[in-house]
């Protein structure tokens, strides 16, 4: 017996409907933020994520699917995430020419090699939206509140805005050089990864998982503290900003995007009670990156969402997953010419739009009425000799034990 691969889910029809209504509601708050949805390949040259992503991060350096190319003999991996895809395909296709901002959503999986557990799979789903061409407050405000308008209309609560500001190439060396005098007079009690990072990619050092790391990071220095004038007034805007829109946020130093490229507001969407892999939702402006992937200088902001975390987040608060549809129509026939008409009659109605169902598995009529009751048809129709011979049967409304007569070549359901 083969098994799906660890790590992997399957997700079948009892569940697709939440996944259909958390990707509809997510369609349409992108739509009505003004994002075009835009696709990009599932992988791509394994260079975009060293380059997109960053060679010093774990997801680059321990949990990318990488593979050689069967004929080109190049390095190719499965998309870790939507970012850089993004990025790549409007440098590729020129949309820099286009009028700003350019917003895009995408709705994709993505694959990392991490410890499966729960909120934490090796195959994953996001919704994640970009904006390139504004460095304006108010843009990394609009990527905010599209994230929340999410959740709201998910009628989620209990998730906490967490958001920071890591500052920009200005403001980041003298922040720099406090985080590596910090972390370097505890360099003996970090773990091997930090003491790396430490010379490295000091800024990684506060979203260390360690416990004894993260308790060091408690008393680091915060980046707000170390703002430039531009940063400091982008990030008071932007408060003011969620406060007019009423959207609440702590500022919470110890959210940081330790890449080069990242700069200013940085934040995570934190839901209660799901457990220890709480974020469903991060992102943060990266105005570097357009450039370092080939283009002319961009400013840009994003978020990434995880769906299968806001399903943890809809269970733990107890709302309920969206009523399967159930069948307008059953039709029940009795005999071999009865279920020949019951397929075709079926067939008629399905062609204008309705649910229908007949018998296939060649059930008694005792059978085909109580496997009607099951699924909860709303109406069901017996077809017997007479009604063959007449082209009239009953149309049975189930909830109200009403029927009417109707012709079955012509009639449609109410
Ligand atoms: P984490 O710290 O939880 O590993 P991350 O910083 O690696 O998150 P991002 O790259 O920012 O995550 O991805 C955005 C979102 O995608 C996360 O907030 C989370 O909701 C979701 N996500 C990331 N990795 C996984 C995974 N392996 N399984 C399920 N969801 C994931
Ligand atoms: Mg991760």
């Amino acid at each position: 017996m083969i098994q799906k691969i660890k790590g992997t889910i399957d997700v079948l029809p009892d569940e697709t409907p939440l996944y259909r209504k958390i990707e509809t509601v997510m369609r349409e708050e992108a739509k009505n933020y003004g994002f075009g949805e835009i696709r990009t390949p599932t992988f791509e040259n394994t260079e975009l994520f060293e380059r997109g992503v960053g060679d010093t991060t774990d997801v680059v350096q321990k949990e990318m699917y990488t593979f050689v190319d069967r004929d080109e003999n190049r390095r190719i991996s499965l998309r870790p995430e939507g970012t850089a895809s993004v990025v790549r395909a409007l440098i590729e296709h020129g949309c820099q020419s286009e009028p700003m901002p350019l917003k895009y959503y995408y709705l994709i999986s993505c694959f990392r090699h991490e410890a499966p557990q729960a909120g934490r799979s090796r195959e994953f789903f996001q919704f994640g939206a970009e904006l390139f061409g504004a460095d304006s407050p108010a843009a990394d405000a609009t990527m905010i509140a599209l994230a929340s308008s999410v959740f709201r209309r998910l009628g989620l609560s209990g998730i906490t805005l967490h958001l920071n500001s890591i500052g920009c190439k200005n403001c980041r060396p003298n922040y720099r050089s406090a985080l590596v005098s910090y972390f370097g007079s505890h360099r003996e009690q970090l773990c091997d990864t930090c003491k790396t990072r430490l010379e490295k990619n000091p800024l990684r050092l506060l979203d260390c998982k360690s416990p004894i790391c993260s308790e060091i990071a408690k008393g680091a220095p915060k980046t707000v503290d170390y703002l430039c004038e531009d940063c400091k007034k982008h990030f008071n805007t932007l408060t003011r900003l969620l406060d007019g829109m009423g959207i609440a946020y702590v500022v919470d130093p110890a959210i940081v995007r330790g890449l080069d490229y990242y700069t200013r507001t940085v934040f995570e969407f934190i839901a209660d009670g799901i457990g220890a892999q709480s974020t469903v939702c991060g992102g943060g402006r990266y105005d570097g990156l357009v450039e370092e992937l080939g283009g002319s200088p961009l400013p840009a902001i994003g978020f990434a969402m995880g769906l299968t975390r806001v399903i943890l987040a809809l269970r733990a608060q107890g709302i309920a997953d969206p009523t399967p549809d159930v069948p307008r129509l059953y039709i029940a026939a009795l005999g071999d010419e009865a279920s020949v008409a019951a397929s075709v009659i079926t067939e008629r109605l399905r062609r204008t739009g309705a649910f229908v169902e007949c018998d296939l598995v060649g059930r008694s009529l005792k059978a085909q009425m109580k496997y009607a009751n099951k699924i909860g048809a709303d109406y069901t129709l017996i077809l017997g000799d007479n009604e063959l011979a007449s082209r009239r049967a009953f149309l049975r409304d189930m909830k109200n034990s009403t029927q009417t007569e109707v012709d079955l070549d012509t009639f449609t359901l109410p």
